[in-house]
């Protein structure tokens, strides 16, 4: 088949130009004129709207309320923290001049939130009863990127921070645990992603923090995607912060602060995740439109088929199922099925005067899985009766979500090898990611990054506890647990 314009760079051949090619002809984004920017366009926004609605409903459900806190910050609030300036001082963007006039203290353009936040939390913090302090912030937050790349690495991008303070560090450790499971269940649930949840390497971690957790997507090339992080402060902000409260014994206690957050770089996981040489396909939970209907019918015939799809739709849409009418008249058929295929529409429903006449509609599916599905005929179209198409449709969208989520566990754990040698751990990293034994040294890590570009994306909760030499340098292995290492986004 010869490839036209709206065709995609097939995978196999080049992985990032088959994203860029996806991202930018599926009308997720636009370039904006500034390097390092990006356009989410109505189709990307409306997918980050739905995990938003999503993510949002869980925060609130554990009692976390959201709140706006300032784009511009003092630059001195950022020197407060030292490993926190240390961090972030390369992607700072700062603002000299306002009204013409050079100001007396640079402003930061917020890169994260946790200064400005811990700022206003010492002033409303005084006792134990005002803990724990559960907030969210939905934002924006820049930070300058040398290669930048659409949803994955732009210099501006959405995010929600959590922010809360509590009196123990226990409780600290608990929430910080609780944010990670929010990442999880909505990656899983909604994304239908594969994530890993687990513990960074101390090197890994949020600059500031005592304990960075986090959830590692893996991508259709084989490579790691951090997908939400979770962190646990200790009472790093609050010292650098005066965030204290007084206990009930009458003295002054620093308090144990958390942060975490997730962001558009979820809607680059879920192209890399779910994606195929087609094009994009996106989970029904996060799809903007789950149906699209496709009237075909000429002359006389178009009118009766145009209005019968319009009257299905607005069926789908009273079942919940977001629905759309592809009625744009100069297009042909094969131009829209090749079109919504492209844009990951999980169900395409054909509709024409033969259809009608037999009280039915013609339902495919983006893809089948596993592949073949012989229980499905071949063409990979089937016959539906209009009478029961919302039932059926409601049924099918959970089939088709619980079928993604179950290939991407499959595809993850196809391309996971626990890995003993240096050999074995070499030809893991190029394909998928390597479950290895390691001595936790920096300088080891640098080795294996040099010669594989992969590093250790994280220490997977689930592990089961093992000892023994690491993988590279043969000295005993440090955190008690295998480690995933990959190359990663
Ligand atoms: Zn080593």
């Amino acid at each position: 088949m010869a490839r036209d314009e709206r065709s995609v760079t097939p995978q196999s051949e080049d992985f990032a130009a088959w994203y860029n090619d996806v991202v930018f002809r599926a009308e997720l984004v636009d370039r904006g004129p500034v390097r390092g920017s990006m356009v989410i366009r109505p189709y990307g926004y409306r997918i980050w709207e739905l995990l938003q609605a999503d993510l949002d409903g869980r925060i609130k459900a554990t009692g976390h309320q959201n709140a706006y806190f300032p784009l511009l910050i003092p630059q001195s609030y950022m020197q407060r923290e030292a490993e926190h300036v240390e961090g972030f001082a390369p992607e700072l963007f700062t603002v000299t001049q306002a009204g013409g006039k050079e100001l007396d203290e640079p402003l930061v353009i917020r890169p994260t939130s946790e200064t400005i936040i811990g700022e206003m939390m010492a002033k409303w913090i005084s006792s134990h009863r005002d803990l724990p302090l559960l907030l969210n912030q939905w934002a924006n937050v820049l930070r300058w990127e040398m290669r930048p790349r659409m949803f994955l690495r732009t210099s501006e991008f959405l995010w929600q921070e959590g922010h809360t303070a509590h009196a123990t560090a226990a409780d600290a450790t608990a929430e910080t645990m609780l944010a990670l499971g929010f990442y999880q269940d909505v990656a899983v649930e909604a994304a239908a992603l594969a994530t890993v949840p687990g513990e960074k390497t101390p090197r890994e971690r949020f600059a500031g923090a005592e304990r960075t957790f986090t959830i590692e997507g893996m991508m259709r090339d084989g490579r790691a995607l951090q997908a939400g992080t979770s962190h646990f402060m200790g009472t790093n902000f609050a010292a650098a912060f005066g965030i204290t409260y007084t206990g009930e014994s009458g003295t002054a206690e620093l308090c144990h602060t958390t942060s975490w957050g997730m962001s558009t770089r979820m809607v680059g996981g879920i192209v890399m995740t779910h994606g195929d040489d087609k094009g994009l396909v996106l989970p029904p939970a996060l799809a903007p439109y789950q149906v699209v209907i496709v009237p075909i019918g000429r002359g006389e015939q178009a009118g009766t088929v145009s209005s019968a799809a319009t009257e299905l739709a607005a069926r789908l849409r009273r079942a919940g199922i977001r629905t759309h009418v592809d009625d744009r008249p100069q297009l042909s058929p094969g131009f829209k099925f090749n079109d919504w295929e492209m844009r990951g529409v999980p169900i395409r429903l054909e509709l024409g005067p033969r259809d009608l006449a037999a009280g039915t509609a013609l339902m495919s599916r983006r893809l089948t899985y596993p592949q073949p599905d012989t229980s499905r005929p071949e063409s990979g179209k089937e016959a539906i009766p209009l009478a029961a198409a919302p039932d059926l449709l409601v049924a099918e969208l959970a089939t088709f979500q619980a079928m993604l989520t179950q290939r991407a566990a499959d595809f993850r754990d196809d391309h996971t090898a626990t890995v003993y040698s240096w050999p074995e751990f070499a030809a893991a990293v190029a394909v998928g990611w390597a479950l290895a034994l390691h001595c936790g040294e920096p300088g080891c890590e640098d080795e294996i990054k040099a010669e594989t570009t992969a590093t250790p994306r994280c220490i997977p909760l689930g592990g089961e506890p093992e000892q023994g030499p690491c993988v590279r340098c043969g000295k005993q292995s440090a955190y008690g647990k295998r480690v995933i290492f990959a190359r990663a986004y």
